[in-house]
């Protein structure tokens, strides 16, 4: 059976996979990202790509490529710092030892809301948002059925919604965006800063437990955080008509205690007649759904 050859490409994790015609990973592989510079990046790519190839055996019939971004897509090439000419010679390297295989680059949340429409929370989703709110908050969309890149690949960067214009400031170089509160570094930080006894190296997984075990002030930070992710999700859903949005990453793992809050304050804040339909669900494919939708992406190219 012919497959897809799928790269992520992440700020902590790069993995190489095989997806099947029915969007089953069939090979996956993942070794940390280095922090060396584009040429070490690239030598783990290399040696990831170099291990799927050979497990496929020459039934390779696309490559999709999902990366962390900013991404520039008509460039082809990622432009976050030193791994700037990585989705370059991912491309280039990559349809050297695959003639004629066709390669598409797509943001990592772009990916991952294909994923989840091929074959987790999004099927059948027509108007759909694919986001994760984790180390910070991303996603991508997918409108009418189909991939929406934008002009420069970057569309769906909705971690970077202003939801409070008097916030604080956002590594964006902005304020008040959607990733200044929801983030898990972020609540965590804010729990801390307004009583919760916790060391500086807990993270949104100890805010759960302490949430779970009742803290009063990391049950206010979740409140806080799923809010402003509500916010945002009105807001996107009434610009792009959306019928669902799938959340996945580390800080949606925690169930209800980001769900119960956050589908409450969508309900306060998304009245029009239109978004009365609008469906939230957690995520489905956890870390596979960035592999999963880079073949879905490649094969929307054929
Ligand atoms: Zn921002």
């Amino acid at each position: 059976m012919d497959v897809t050859l799928a790269l992520d490409i992440g700020g902590t994790k790069i993995a190489a996979g095989l997806v099947d015609a029915e969007g089953t990973l069939v090979h996956q592989a993942k070794l940390p990202t280095p922090d060396g510079d584009a040429e070490a990046v690239w030598t783990v790519v290399d040696t990831l790509v170099t291990e799927a190839l050979a497990e496929a055996g020459g039934r390779v019939r696309g490559v999709g490529i999902a990366s962390a971004g900013p991404i520039d897509l008509p460039a082809g090439t990622v432009s976050a710092d030193t791994r700037s000419t990585i989705g370059k010679r991912c491309h280039s390297v990559i349809l050297m030892g695959l003639t004629g295989a066709s390669v598409r680059l797509g943001g990592d949340g772009l990916c991952m809301a294909l994923g989840e429409r091929w074959r987790g929370a999004g099927r059948g989703a027509q108007f759909l948002l694919g986001m994760v709110v984790s180390t910070g908050v991303g996603g991508g969309l997918v409108l009418d059925g189909v991939p929406y890149d934008g002009r420069t690949g970057n569309a769906g960067h909705v971690g970077h919604v202003v939801v409070d214009p008097d916030g604080g400031p956002c590594s964006c170089g902005g304020r008040g965006c959607v990733e200044t509160i929801a983030a898990g570094p972020r609540m965590a930080q804010w729990a801390r800063d307004h009583g919760w006894e916790a060391s500086a190296e807990a993270d949104a997984k100890a805010l759960a437990d302490a949430a779970n075990a009742g803290d009063a002030v990391a049950l206010q930070a979740f409140r806080r955080g799923a809010t402003a992710v509500a916010a945002m999700i009105a807001s996107v859903g009434a610009v792009c008509d959306l019928d669902l949005v799938v959340v996945g990453g580390g800080v949606a793992k925690s169930g209800a205690l980001l769900f119960d809050p956050l589908r409450k304050a969508v309900a306060t804040y998304a009245r029009l007649d239109f978004l009365r339909g609008l469906r939230v669900l957690p995520a489905e494919l956890g870390g596979d759904a960035g592999l999963v939708g880079a073949a879905q992406l490649a094969n929307s190219a054929r």
